[in-house]
């Protein structure tokens, strides 16, 4: 039987906490009760939990032992801005397939109005990342870092393979980047940055400046794919061929 699993608002050593909606919805829906049985995650680290007592709108726990984690995948996904409905649509299949970290990034076709706006967003993704987090039974929730400037972030310096999805790529898919990467990574797991433009793409002078900081372009196939389908199939096809 698997436990229900909840991410910890609080912990110390040996005790858990939940607070706000997750309590609430323990408390009001679940019925909970002392002695009641879950997986709580608490400091990236799985608990077999048993429910210790509540107190007002808070649900606390014991943690008897630690189960076996599943840690996220070693990938980071640079998403451009673009319409919030399907960037958070994004946030939550990359989380669902295991990405490590997600940088939204300002490209210069992100629309300005959602860039604008993007900074007050960023919370919203995080709740996205951790509920996507919790529904697929993580042990983690991925980093949602705050919207960087493209620049910025194609910069960033990180030992991982740095792969820019580019729609015209025809010679180079993610599949061969990616074998090339394993191969090439002895038998620990490569490191995986990948880029996802915005709707209107890439300009020249971005993809002249990823090349400039070392990032291969690859290709999905011959068909032009959304942004977020783009984001989803190629976090797939590294999840796949990693795991
Ligand atoms: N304006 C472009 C489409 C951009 S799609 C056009 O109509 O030609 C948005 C992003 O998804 C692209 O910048 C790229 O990062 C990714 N993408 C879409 N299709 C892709 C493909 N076949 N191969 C690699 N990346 C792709």
């Amino acid at each position: 039987m698997t436990r229900r699993r909840w991410i910890a608002d609080t912990w110390d050593e040996g005790t858990a906490s939940l607070t706000g909606e997750q309590a609430a919805h323990l408390i009001r829906v679940l019925r909970a009760q002392a002695g009641m049985e879950y997986d709580i995650v608490a400091g990236n680290r799985v608990w077999h939990a048993v429910i210790a007592g509540i107190a007002g709108d808070a649900v606390r726990f014991n943690l008897v032992a630690e189960v076996e984690a599943d840690p996220a995948l070693p990938i980071t996904l640079l998403l451009s801005i673009f319409k919030f409905d399907r960037l958070e649509w994004a946030i939550e299949k990359a989380t669902e397939l295991g990405v490590e970290r997600i940088i939204p990034i300002i490209a210069r076709r992100s629309e300005k109005h959602l860039v604008q706006s993007a900074e007050k967003r960023v919370e919203r993704w995080r709740k996205i990342a951790r509920e996507a987090a919790q529904q697929s039974r993580r042990s983690d929730v991925p980093k949602v870092e705050d919207v960087l400037p493209l620049k910025t972030a194609a910069r960033q310096s990180s030992d991982a393979v740095r792969l820019l999805l580019a729609e015209q790529e025809r010679s180079t898919t993610l599949r061969r980047a990616v074998e090339e990467a394993l191969k090439n990574s002895g038998d620990e797991m490569p490191a995986i940055r990948m880029a996802v433009g915005p709707e209107g793409g890439w300009t020249a002078e971005e993809e002249a400046l990823f090349d400039s900081e070392g990032w291969r372009p690859v290709g999905l196939g011959p068909r032009i794919l959304r942004a977020e389908t783009a984001a989803m199939t190629a976090t797939s096809v590294v999840a796949a061929l990693l795991e």
